[in-house]
């Protein structure tokens, strides 16, 4: 069984802080990456994290993070964690039948597109139907696109879309959008887009080759109509990427996990950052944030068991 002072799972913007941190105090770390980059990495461009004036695309600034954390000596597997549990103290982290073992654990797994769960959302996935719209934005080229949601994603990435489709309907279930002000804004100027409001989607509609129409439902009047489009992009919230944990550590009835104010769980040694944990804002910035705060209790904590201290 392979043996570290302390393990990282997740590998987006609060997994490789959490890493830098860790190597950087000498640690024998490891982190699991998942998916390399988490939702940042498939974020076209980030505004709104410090440092960046002109911005930058989430890929970039995720490669950045991990060559920071690897320059520190953070050493890096990929696959995803099955389970983790707790042996006399030790954290047992399993991967593909093999066992991993650590006195700390951060958990930085993020979180998860929600699905709309209407007919024709898995047929046509993959193709017409998206939930990264820098992954798959470049194949509607010239065509028009449905992005569904309110949210800061639905906003921003039906923007982003403008450069590839003829035209982006942005439906909605409400007459308001929940993003922030600035990328309201943004939408609002942009010719391209166009808001369908007060507005659900009932079902995707395709033919062999893919889809060509979603037929939406008006909630204040009933009325239902197909807007025709080849491309979908579902942006309707997250879900925290916890289940893996079972009960091991408190969640809320969302499955966020609960930490205090050091990130720490109701283990002991166990800390959550970024977006899989409850929190006020979710943000590359936070998730930063959270991480280095993890980390830093991380390293309390080992120091502590190293002395023999209770933990
Ligand atoms: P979100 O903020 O939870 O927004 C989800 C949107 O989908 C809401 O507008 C919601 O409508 C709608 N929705 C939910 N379920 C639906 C359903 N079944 N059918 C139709 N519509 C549905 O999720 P998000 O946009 O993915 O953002 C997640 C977090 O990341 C947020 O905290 C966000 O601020 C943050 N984020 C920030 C930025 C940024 O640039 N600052 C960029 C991306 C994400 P209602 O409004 O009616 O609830």
């Amino acid at each position: 069984m392979e043996k570290y002072d302390a393990i990282i799972i997740g590998g987006g913007p609060a997994g490789y802080t959490a890493g830098i941190y860790l190597a950087r105090a000498a640690r024998n770390v490891l982190l699991f990456e998942g998916v390399p980059g988490g939702q940042a990495g498939t974020t076209d461009l980030i505004e709104n994290y410090p440092g960046f004036p002109e911005g930058i695309s989430g890929a970039d600034l995720m490669e950045k993070f991990k060559h920071q954390a690897v320059k520190f000596g953070l050493k890096i597997k990929d696959g995803m964690v099955d389970s983790v549990e707790v042996r006399e103290g030790k954290k047992i982290v399993k991967v593909r039948e093999q066992e991993y073992v650590a006195d700390a654990l951060v958990i930085a797994t993020g979180a998860d597109a929600n699905k709309l769960g209407v007919p024709g959302e898995e047929e046509y996935r993959g193709r017409g139907v998206s939930y990264c719209a820098t992954c798959d934005g470049a194949f509607f080229k010239n065509v028009p696109i449905v992005v569904v949601g309110g949210g800061d994603s639905a906003v921003k990435e039906a923007v982003y879309l403008t450069q590839f489709g003829s035209k982006v309907y942005i439906v909605h279930r409400r007459d308001k959008l929940r993003a922030e002000k600035a990328n309201q804004e943004m939408a609002f100027k942009n010719e391209k887009i166009e808001f369908v409001w007060n507005s659900v989607v009932e079902e995707i509609i395709g033919d062999k080759l893919g889809v060509t129409g979603v037929r939406i439902r008006n909630v204040k009047t009933g009325e239902t109509k197909v807007i025709d489009a080849e491309g979908v992009f579902i942006y309707v919230g997250v879900t925290p990427n916890t289940a893996f944990l079972g009960d091991l550590v408190e969640k809320d009835e969302k499955g966020y996990i609960i930490t205090n104010e050091n990130m720490e769980t109701n283990i002991p040694g166990i800390y959550a950052a970024g977006d899989c944990r409850k929190k006020l804002l979710y943000q590359v910035a936070t998730a930063v944030g959270d991480a280095a705060t993890a980390a830093w209790a991380a390293e309390e904590y080992l120091e502590r068991l190293e002395a023999g201290q209770e933990v």
